[in-house]
């Protein structure tokens, strides 16, 4: 028996699991959904459970949409020969407020846990193989962070398409060690992406 009732113990350990919140924290925002007005924490409840039950993985890119297929991938006007690969929703939201990128998309999906991320990447990256062998993917290129989550991503990724007969490319080497490409501005982001370097793959 622990010093709060079941039901706030349980939202407590919930709120913990989450990335980011200690303990201290989660017992500050149980406490704070428990003096809230119902329907704000009603609110809060409805919104996981909707990215929970509407969303789902976009069948060619990977990206969570509500749609039987992602908007980007169902957008005609969108150069479906160039894919770039990002780790995440996060980076794909970051390329996409720059503005300045016209292809398409793989997300290899999150780092909720090492195991899961894997698998997920794993998934993504054959999906990547479907997709370049498909003839229609002139370059892939590898829209990873500059770190080492991102650097592993990258030689996942170019060890799957060495033979693919596809161009693969990387973001300029501008970006700091470490940086985070959903923080970054639009400039940096727009200029590593322009100033990409080649990693061969061409035949
Ligand atoms: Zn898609």
């Amino acid at each position: 028996m622990g010093a709060f009732p079941e039901p706030l113990r349980r939202l407590i350990d919930a709120l913990g699991q989450l990335p980011g919140v200690g303990p201290q924290t989660a017992e500050r925002l149980a406490f704070h959904l428990l003096q809230a007005d119902k329907p704000e924490a009603v609110e809060l409840a409805a919104a996981i459970n909707a990215v929970k039950e509407k969303l789902h993985p976009c069948p060619s890119c990977f990206a969570a949409t509500p749609e039987p297929c992602c908007e980007i991938c169902a957008d005609s006007a969108r150069d479906q020969g160039l894919i770039l690969v990002v780790e995440t929703e996060r980076e794909l939201a970051a390329f996409e407020r720059m503005g300045r990128f016209g292809g398409v998309y793989q997300v290899l999906g999150g780092r909720a846990s090492a195991a899961e991320g894997r698998r997920y990447a794993a998934a993504a990256i054959e999906r990547l193989k479907q997709r370049v062998s498909s003839g229609q993917v002139r370059e892939v290129i590898l829209g990873t962070n500059p770190d080492k989550h991102g650097d592993l991503a990258l030689r996942s990724v170019v060890a799957a398409l060495q033979d693919a007969g596809v161009r693969i490319t990387r973001l300029a080497r501008g970006l700091p060690q470490g940086a985070n490409i959903e923080y970054l501005g639009a400039p940096i982001l727009d200029e590593a992406l322009q100033e990409r370097r080649s990693l061969g793959g061409e035949n």
